[in-house]
């Protein structure tokens, strides 16, 4: 923790690590790479000007900002943080378009088991809403993958076994 360790910049830069240096905050000795990356495409001399434009509390905000920048740049030298920005759009854009359909898949599938809900219930259907609050009593580990025609004959036969008890 002593003074004595010069920051990344000023390692890089072969200079005396002064005090009140502008990069010393922003980029520690241990992480040289994130200097040595915003240094080859800003320069190191653009990049202590812009500092010293910014209010002491907007610098870190910059300084990740630049060395986002950097490394788009060095990734992909024509479009920089351009191409992942519009990559990322035409991604947003295909995920709405497949969650407009789900969405009218769900709302189709809805409109088609609407009319069934709105009919009365029946005996089959009171034995269907039994069965399923059976679902997790059966001797299955895994519950959740009976399915309900089986569920609901283990309940029939379990009704039936009742009265036959009872006569
Ligand atoms: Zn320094």
């Amino acid at each position: 923790m002593g003074g004595s360790s010069p920051c990344a910049s000023c390692k890089l830069l072969r200079r005396r690590c002064a005090k009140e240096c502008i990069f010393a905050p922003y980029f520690p000795s241990n992480d040289p790479q994130k200097f040595a990356i915003v240094h080859k495409v800003f320069g190191a001399s653009n990049v202590s000007k812009m500092l010293r434009e910014l209010p002491v509390h907007q610098r870190e905000d910059a300084v990740s900002s630049l060395v986002y920048e950097a490394t788009a740049r060095v990734r992909d030298p024509v479009y920089g943080c351009v191409g992942a920005i519009s990559y990322l759009q035409n991604q947003v854009s295909e995920l709405q378009m497949q969650l407009s359909v789900a969405q009218a898949e769900i709302l189709r599938i809805q409109m088609q088991l609407e009319p069934a809900m709105l009919t009365p219930i029946d005996q089959d259907d009171k034995t269907s809403l039994f069965s399923s609050n059976n679902f997790n009593i059966n001797n299955s580990p895994h519950p959740q993958y009976i399915n309900f025609a089986s569920s609901s004959t283990n309940l029939i036969q379990d009704l039936l076994g009742g009265e036959y008890l009872w006569t």
